[in-house]
C-alpha cells in the first residue's frame, strides 16, 4: 500500500514521545536517556544461495532499553527493513512492555529480505547466521535479549533460533528462554499464535465497553452490531478478525497489499484465508465486491478499523477522508503524528498500538517464564482443582438434592489448562492496562488523545524504575 512518508518511523515516534512527555515532571537528561536507542548492531553476513551465488544480507538488531533486562522483541524479514525502521519498533517494544507491566526493555530485529524470494533452506540458512552473529556479539539470550516473531516471521523461524542457540551454548539450563514464539515442542507456550490478535480484541472491546466514549461517539456500547474493517490477513489481522467476528462484530472488508474486498453482509476471516491460498490474493471472493484500489478500504464507512499490516499506513494525505469511528492499531505505527492530529479534530478515537498489540509480547512473557521454571502451566494444580470441584459439587447436591446438568457440571469442575491460564492472563493484562492508560487521560483534561495519555503512562514506569535504580535522583 502506498503511504506518504512526513518523517522517518523513529521520527514519528520521537515526535509522540515529545507530544507526550510535555505532560510528565522528568528531568530534560532523564526523557533523552528514556528516548535513546542504547545499543544498535548492525550486520552484514555472506549466505550462499541455492544457485551456488553469494549474497550479502543485511540485518540488526536494536536494543532500545535496558532500563530492565532481558530485552524483549520480534524479528522481522522484509525489504523495507532498514536502521531507522528497527530503532522506532525498538522504541515502541519498550513503551509497549511498561504499559502492559511486562519487566522487559524494548528490542527488535530484522532482516532486509523479502521471504517469498527464497527457497525453505536459504532462509533457515539466513535465520541460523544471523542468529549466531548475534550469540558471538552477546546480543541474544534469556537473561540478555530475547526475539520473538514480527512480520515475515513465525514458528519456523523461532524454531532455528533456539535449535542454533541450544547448539552454541550446550549445556545451558535456560536457553529454552531466549527466544519466544516457539513450537510446543521446542517450549513455546499455548496460546501464543493467536495472542496479538486476541489482545487486539480484549483491547478494542473494553474501550467499546466504556459508556462515555462510546456516548460521545453515537456508538451502542459492546462489540456486537459493530462493523469493522481488516487491513492486513496476517497472523494480527486474521486473528483480529476472528475474534470479532466470534464475538457478534460484522467483518465488512479485508485487504490486503494486493487487493480488498468488501461484504455488507460481513466476511468469514478463514474462508478468505482459504481462497488467498489458493489464488495468491483475497480478490474474487464469492459474493464480495472487489474494492478497485487496496488502500480504498482504509477509507470505507465503518465503526472500527484496524490497520494490521505495515507503518505509515494513515497519513496526512488519507486521514482527512478516514470515516472508521473507532481506529484500532494491530501493526506497529500504522498512523504517522499528522494523520493522529488530523483523525483527533474530527473525534476518531485512536486505540494506540504499543497498548493495543500488546497482547503478543503478554503471552511471550508467560513464554519466557514457563521456559525458566520448566513447567507446563497447569500441570501442577489442573487435577486438584477438578477434584476439589468435584467434591464441592456433590456436597452441593447431596445438600440442595437438587442435580446440576451435565454440561454445567463439566464446566464447574474443569481445572485450568495451559491454554486457559494464558488466555484468562492474557485479557487481566489487557484489561488492567485499559484502566490505567483511562485514567492517565481523564486525570489531565489538556492530553489531547489515548496514545499521548499510553505514552505518558509508559514514560512515567520506566523513568520510576531509573528512579529506582539510583541513576537519576
Ligand atoms: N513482534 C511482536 C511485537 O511487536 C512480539 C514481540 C515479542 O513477543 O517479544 O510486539
Amino acid at each position: 500500500m502506498s503511504a506518504q512518508k512526513e518523517y522517518s518511523f523513529f521520527q514519528s515516534v520521537e515526535k509522540s514521545f515529545d507530544k507526550a512527555a510535555k505532560f510528565t515532571k522528568w528531568d530534560r537528561g532523564l526523557l533523552e536517556q528514556i528516548k535513546a536507542c542504547n545499543s544498535i548492531y548492525s550486520m552484514r553476513f555472506p549466505v550462499k544461495l541455492d544457485n551456488g551465488t553469494i549474497e550479502v544480507i543485511e540485518a540488526y538488531r536494536v536494543q532500545h532499553s535496558q532500563h530492565k533486562t532481558p530485552c524483549k522483541g520480534g524479528i522481522r524479514f522484509s525489504e523495507a527493513v532498514n536502521e531507522d525502521e528497527v530503532m522506532a519498533l525498538a522504541s515502541l517494544m519498550t513503551y509497549k512492555c511498561a504499559i502492559v507491566n511486562v519487566p522487559f526493555g524494548g528490542a527488535k530485529g530484522g532482516i532486509k529480505i523479502n521471504p517469498s524470494n527464497y527457497s525453505v533452506y536459504e532462509l533457515e540458512k539466513i535465520t541460523r547466521r544471523y542468529t549466531s552473529e548475534l550469540v558471538k556479539k552477546n546480543f541474544i539470550g534469556p537473561g540478555i535479549d530475547v526475539p520473538a516473531p514480527d512480520y515475515g516471521t513465525g514458528e519456523r523461524e523461532m524454531a532455528w533460533i533456539v535449535d542454533t542457540y541450544q547448539s552454541l551454548k550446550p549445556g545451558e539450563i535456560d536457553a529454552a528462554g531466549c527466544v519466544t514464539g516457539k513450537p510446543i515442542t521446542l517450549g513455546g507456550v499455548r496460546g501464543r499464535k493467536e495472542a496479538t490478535g486476541m489482545g487486539v480484541f480484549f483491547g478494542v472491546r473494553e474501550v467499546c465497553n466504556m459508556a462515555d466514549i462510546m456516548e460521545k461517539l453515537g456508538l451502542p456500547v459492546g462489540i456486537a452490531g459493530k462493523t469493522v474493517v481488516v487491513q492486513g490477513l496476517g497472523n494480527v489481522g486474521y486473528h483480529s478478525a476472528k475474534f470479532f467476528r466470534e464475538n457478534g462484530a460484522k467483518v465488512i472488508a479485508i485487504a490486503e497489499y494486493n487487493g480488498a474486498i468488501y461484504n455488507a453482509d460481513g466476511l468469514n476471516e478463514e474462508e478468505v484465508f482459504q481462497h488467498k491460498l489458493l489464488n495468491k490474493t483475497v480478490l474474487n471472493f464469492p459474493g464480495a465486491t472487489n474494492l478497485e484500489k487496496s488502500e480504498d478500504a482504509l477509507e470505507l464507512e465503518c465503526d472500527i478499523l484496524i490497520p494490521a499490516a505495515l507503518e505509515n499506513v494513515i497519513n496526512a494525505s488519507n486521514a482527512p477522508r478516514i470515516k472508521a469511528k473507532i481506529i484500532g492499531e494491530a501493526a506497529n505505527g500504522p498512523l504517522t503524528p499528522e494523520a493522529d492530529d488530523i483523525l483527533a479534530l474530527k473525534g476518531i478515537v485512536v486505540i494506540p498500538d504499543m497498548y493495543l498489540n500488546a497482547g503478543g509480547v503478554t503471552v511471550s512473557y508467560f513464554e519466557w517464564l514457563k521456559n525458566l521454571s520448566h513447567v507446563r502451566y497447569g500441570r501442577l494444580e489442573k487435577r486438584f482443582s477438578e477434584n476439589m470441584n468435584t467434591r464441592i459439587l456433590e456436597q452441593i447436591e447431596e445438600l440442595s438434592g437438587k442435580k446440576v446438568s451435565e454440561k454445567e457440571k463439566t464446566f464447574i469442575m474443569h481445572g485450568a489448562d495451559e491454554i486457559d491460564l494464558v488466555h484468562s492472563g492474557l485479557e487481566e493484562t489487557m484489561i488492567s492496562a485499559t484502566h490505567e492508560i483511562m485514567q492517565v487521560w481523564k486525570s489531565n483534561p489538556e492530553i489531547p488523545d489515548m496514545r499521548t495519555a499510553a505514552y505518558v503512562s509508559a514514560i512515567n514506569k520506566v523513568a520510576n524504575s531509573y528512579v529506582e535504580l539510583g541513576i537519576f535522583p
